[in-house]
């Protein structure tokens, strides 16, 4: 019998530590933000059936032909772990009867899963935030997403180096104009291409233009624009998106060859991109979905929504240090025990961080407390056959941290 510990799935991770604090900063943060612009908590699936990805994100996706999880459960039924929100959150929409709340404006995080090649940035189980915006049709409604991702982007401290890349597939005309147009172009030139845009040509032409391949990229500069393909609706629309962030003092630029991954988008298309991460440089992204809801069997329904990968963000936010407690509570004394756990519950239960020390020399004790760096030290000791509370205060402790160190000290006899 092998008495091997299993490994980790390959691209899973195990978040522990700084890692793991600056992915907590990043979900707080998120949840702080998403509620002062009054987006309503969701918590979805982490499995659907797998039409509810393949009907939506399009067969020639690489998402769908080559990157889902998906597996037929014991009752012969084809599911697919979700390698992204927006579909289920469709699903949801249109099985559930969320249109009555329509415009409904809607947040939620969790884990997503991809078969990728595992590399800095990119893993196999990630975890995004998302925000959606179902049931309006507003450019309003895709300035109120993007001024709301660049405030979060601010409130993490690491709007610096990250860009916002805007740009407009226009309506389904537009861009359906423009594919006619790409597929023209590129077929010229077909056999100079890269595989993958060989054969994405005639399928998803559109994908080409997001391709990294050099083969690919000496055609960019001189494939067609979007610009001379839209609709004077659809310039008017884009035309609103970008006064809006105007007013709302959100900077971007607009990147012609955006053209994000999935089938459904329509009119609006940005990511927020940085050089700081390599190869993996797209920290959130997203776009207006209009035909989505159709795709799913759905009355046309309009929507907005991005996500953004926590690990790239929490990456980017970089070491936070470990938080550091208010208060170490240190026994000296072994018969105080019991005092001491009354003390370190009573300042958790006032809001205070507190630990207890109460094991090991007394000397290592103290060594313990001051190396744990809190803003006070309570030590509790026999002093002249008295129990006493002894208090070493930092400067920069809170003056309600003080005074609740007051009370416990008096009230310790
Ligand atoms: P990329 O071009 O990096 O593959 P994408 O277009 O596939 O990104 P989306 O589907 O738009 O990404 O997902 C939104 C965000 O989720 C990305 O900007 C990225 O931050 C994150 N993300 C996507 N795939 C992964 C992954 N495999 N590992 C980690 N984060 C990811
Ligand atoms: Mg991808």
């Amino acid at each position: 019998m092998s008495t091997q510990t299993p490994q980790a799935i390959r691209g899973t991770q195990d978040i522990f530590g700084p890692d793991a604090e600056a992915f907590a900063f990043v979900v707080e943060t998120f949840e702080r933000v998403r509620k002062l612009y009054r987006f309503r908590r969701i918590e979805m699936p982490v499995f659907e059936k797998t039409a509810v990805f393949s009907r939506s994100l399009g067969e020639t996706t690489d998402v769908v032909s080559k990157e889902m999880y998906s597996f037929e459960d014991r009752g012969g039924e084809s599911l697919t772990l979700r390698p992204e929100f927006t579909a289920g959150i469709a699903r949801a929409y249109l099985t559930d009867g969320w249109q009555q709340y329509a415009p409904l404006k809607v947040a939620t995080h969790g884990p997503l899963f991809r078969y990728e090649r595992p590399q800095k940035g990119r893993y196999r189980q990630f975890h995004q935030i998302d925000a959606e915006v179902i049931g309006a049709g507003e450019p309003q409604a895709d300035v109120e997403l993007l001024v709301m991702a660049d405030q979060l982007l601010k409130e993490l401290g690491i709007q610096d180096g990250v860009t916002l890349q805007l740009n407009t597939l226009g309506d389904g005309a537009s861009r359906e104009a423009w594919r006619t147009a790409l597929i023209d172009y590129f077929r010229a030139v077909k056999g100079d291409l890269s595989e993958d845009s060989q054969d994405r040509l005639e399928r998803n032409p559109l994908r080409i233009l997001d391709s990294k391949d050099p083969r690919d990229k000496v055609f960019m500069a001189d494939a067609p624009k979007i610009d001379d393909f839209l609709s004077d609706e659809a310039q008017d629309f884009f035309a609103k998106v970008k006064s809006g962030l105007d007013a709302a003092g959100v900077k971007y630029d607009r990147s012609q060859s955006l053209v994000r991954g999935l089938d459904y988008y329509r009119h609006t298309a940005f990511e927020f991109v940085t050089d700081r991460l390599g190869a993996q440089g797209t920290v959130l992204g997203g776009g207006r979905y209009d035909g989505l809801m159709e795709a799913l069997g759905g009355a046309a329904t309009p929507a907005v929504g991005w996500a953004a990968g926590i690990e790239r963000l929490a990456m980017l936010v970089g070491d936070r240090g470990e938080p550091k407690a208010d208060v170490i509570v240190v026994v000296e004394d072994d018969t105080l025990l019991s005092r001491g756990i009354a003390q370190v519950s009573r300042l958790r239960r006032e809001g205070f961080s507190a630990e207890l020390l109460a094991s090991g020399s007394l000397r290592k004790r103290f060594d313990k407390a001051v190396k744990m760096g809190a803003s006070a030290i309570l030590a509790l000791a026999i002093r002249d056959g008295q129990p006493a509370a002894r208090r070493l205060v930092e400067e920069t402790a809170s003056s309600s941290l003080r005074e609740q160190l007051e009370a416990i000290a008096a009230d310790f006899k």
